[in-house]
Order: structure tokens, then sequence, then C-alpha cells
């Protein structure tokens, strides 16, 4: 399996340097796109791949740094006649999936074209799911993020390697140390208390409070990234979703409090082979 970052950053925190996520994996002739925030496309094709060959796509949540580029890529199917895109998903998905169809529709108001958009179709993946995509395993396990939202970390399996990604979640050992037992790279969301204080900075009291429970009470540190791979024992840590203010090092740094292993900053077009 290869793995290329199409997007690192995290949603609400604008930075021309990092789109919102998105990782395009690839094995064999499956081509999938594991989260498509916004703007995947052009990193896509920056990346020099293929932005007309994605055969399926994963979500982690239907947040919209994560799933409202799919809109981009129905609008293309227009372009590639029809070939078939299955999209999976946690719970509303499918809901999810057609309005976005809807949004695509509007760019013609020929039946011929539109029946192009026939080629997509969905499948739930609920927690405790598992079946294959494109010839790898796939195990998706619930993780906390947001309320009333349903968001699934996912294990990806081929070939004796094993590639795990967390989606956005708090610090979620019950789910994430079982989930990642012995993966070979585990791809965690992160962010730093040294960015949530440079965030803070001039904000007022309950602004300053409402920043803290926004980020703190959704998504994990980088210490408890590290922490999770420690325990869960695998090889390579990939620290994602990073926010506009953060700094590679501190991530990195904080991580390491916990992690002795390889640990990496995710990067709009970094690859990897697991
Ligand atoms: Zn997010």
């Amino acid at each position: 399996m290869r793995i290329t970052f199409c997007g690192s950053g995290a949603g609400g925190s604008v930075n021309p340097r990092r789109g919102a996520a998105s990782i395009h994996l690839a094995h064999g002739d499956a081509r999938i796109l594991v989260d498509a925030g916004p703007g995947f496309m052009e990193r896509m094709v920056d990346s020099g791949l293929d932005a007309d060959a994605v055969s399926d796509v994963v979500f982690s949540h239907l947040h919209f740094d994560h799933a409202m580029g799919v809109v981009e890529l129905f609008t293309r199917l227009i372009v590639r006649r029809g070939a078939p895109v299955t999209v999976f998903g946690p719970r509303d998905t499918d809901t999810y999936i057609e309005a976005a169809l809807g949004f695509a529709r509007v760019n013609s108001t020929n039946d011929f074209i539109l029946r192009w958009l026939d080629g997509v179709s969905v499948e739930l993946t609920r927690p405790g799911d598992e079946r294959e995509i494109g010839g790898i395993a796939v195990r998706s396990v619930e993780v906390p993020h947001a309320p009333n939202l349903e968001c699934l970390a996912r294990r990806f399996e081929a070939g004796g390697r094993s590639l795990v990604y967390t989606g956005d979640t708090t610090y979620a050992p019950e789910s994430l140390v079982p989930l990642a037992d012995g993966a070979d790279v585990l791809v965690h969301e992160a962010y730093t208390e040294s960015c949530l204080a440079r965030m803070a900075a001039g904000l007022s009291e309950s602004a300053r409070a409402g920043l803290y429970r926004g980020v703190g009470g959704t998504h994990s540190t980088a210490e408890s990234a590290g922490r999770i791979a420690r325990d869960a024992g695998v090889n390579t840590l990939v620290l994602t979703h990073i926010m506009s203010l953060e700094q590679d090092w501190e991530l990195v740094e904080e991580a390491r409090r916990a992690f002795d292993g390889t640990i990496v900053v995710a990067s709009d077009g970094l690859s990897l082979d697991v």
C-alpha cells in the first residue's frame, strides 16, 4: 500500500500550505480516497496522481473538512463518463451523498450526462464493520469526536502490512489501541498544547474557554497520539490534521514524550509506502 497526503490540515484552520483532510491510498488497481476534504483534487494532481482513477471513497466522518470535496469528485465524474465509484461511510453517508450528487447534477441538464452519476453507490460501514475494499481488508471502530456524529477509525490491511487512520478523535485508547495493535503505520490526528496557547493569546476569557472546549474536547494532543502509538506497539506514527499555527518540531517533541518509534508530521504531497 502507498499513501499520499492530499490534505494534512485541520478544518476551520485556514492554511494555504495544508489542505483539508484527505489521504490517497493505492494498492493494486485500487485508488481509494480516505476522506475527501475540499481541494483534495488539486493536491492529488500536484502529487502526480490521476484524479480520474479514484475507485472508492472511505469517510471517517461527515464534517466538511473530511467530506465536502466529494462534490468535486462527482462533478469530475461527468468528465469520466460514469466510471463507478463506491462511497463507504458512517451513519448518514447515504443522505450526505444524495445531497452531494444534487450539487453535481446542477452542472448539466443533459439526461444522458446525468446518468453518468448513476455510477456512484453508497455503502454504510457501521462500528465493528469488516469488509474488503479493492483487495484491502478494512476494519472500522467508532471513536469519540463530536456529539451525535458517528466517527470511524479504520484499519487497512493488505499483503501483510497494516495502516490505521484515526480520523478525528479525542484520546481513545479503548478503541484505538486494539485497532492499531502492531500496525506498521498509525496516522493519528494531533494538536499541541503550545499551539492552543498561541491561538488563545489575546482572546477574551469566554472565547478562550470556547477554544479549549472546541479543540481540546474533540481532538487529540500529539502526546496522546504518542501514547496510542506506544501502547499499540506501532512502528511509525504519522501526525496529521495540523492546525495552521503548529510547529512541526513541537508536534514531534510532544509525541516523543510517549513514543520512541519513528514520528512523521504529515504534509501535503507526502507519500509513504506502508
Ligand atoms: Zn477534521
